[in-house]
């Protein structure tokens, strides 16, 4: 007899569709809802084969953008995080980390938020906004949604934000990353020693908002080849439960009231 199958709402097509695409539940709620991984939500949609969102979806833009505005974290969720993050040795942040989360949750006045406006309109990144005003880009996200400022997309990449940035990401920050991560797989928990023995290659490191401009040790984290291969689809799926992680590990996870 065949085993039962545990989820068989992540075999059916349409309840996904209408949860995912009709009712535009996030992965995290359908995870939520099902008492399930988000991952194990995103292997449902690549099975029966419903479209994931893209990056630039306004769907995901605006879960991103709660990220720094709150954002409900289930208690399953949460248990998850713990389990995952238990054991696992988290290396010391770097001074200029650490100066970037102390004031990723600085909260502006109406006057300070539309100067921040100004700034991204007059053309500068928001990460060149962020770095600016002394926040994270996330909040500089985060305002311009609550604003309803459209966001620019795709062509700020020639601009100077590409040659401040792109340079960042050098084996020296790599080696930073791989060594605060405990030199394992952040998913899987494989070491470096064991991905050399399988692939002859050091831990890859994943940007997991997909943005490779984006150098911020807080998007930067230790994979192995497989995970890293994983974690590009689905784009979303990944990106959540990533940066989960990293809040929850850096202390930024748990704005929920309960
Ligand atoms: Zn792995």
């Amino acid at each position: 007899m065949p085993a039962p199958i545990k989820y068989p709402e992540l075999q059916s097509k349409e309840w996904l569709h209408h949860h995912y695409i009709e009712l535009e539940y996030s992965l995290s709620m359908i995870a939520d809802k099902l008492g399930c991984d988000i991952t194990t939500v995103g292997d449902g949609l690549k099975r029966t084969g419903v479209p994931a969102r893209s990056l630039n979806d306004p769907i995901v833009q605006k879960q991103i953008s709660k990220f720094n505005v709150g954002r409900h974290v289930s208690e399953y969720t949460r248990r998850r995080l713990r389990e995952k993050l238990s054991g696992r040795k988290i290396g010391p942040l770097s001074d200029e980390t650490k100066a970037k989360l102390s004031r990723a949750n600085r909260k502006f006045t109406d006057e300070e938020e539309f100067s921040i406006i100004r700034a991204y309109k007059e053309g500068n990144s928001a990460r060149i906004v962020a770095g600016q005003y002394g926040c994270s880009f996330y909040t500089v996200y985060a305002i311009l949604r609550r604003r309803d400022i459209p966001r620019r997309r795709g062509n700020w990449k020639g601009g100077i934000s590409f040659l401040l940035y792109s340079s960042e990401f050098n084996e020296s920050r790599k080696e930073r990353v791989r060594n605060r991560d405990g030199r394992e797989c952040q998913m899987c928990g494989m070491t470096e020693k064991a991905s050399l023995g399988e692939w002859k290659q050091r831990l890859n490191v994943h940007h997991i908002d997909h943005d490779k401009i984006n150098c911020d040790e807080f998007n930067l984290i230790a994979l192995c080849k497989h995970c890293n291969s994983l974690a590009n689809f689905p784009q979303d799926a990944w990106m959540f439960a990533l940066m989960e992680l990293q809040l929850s590990r850096f202390g930024l996870l748990n704005r929920d009231a309960s």
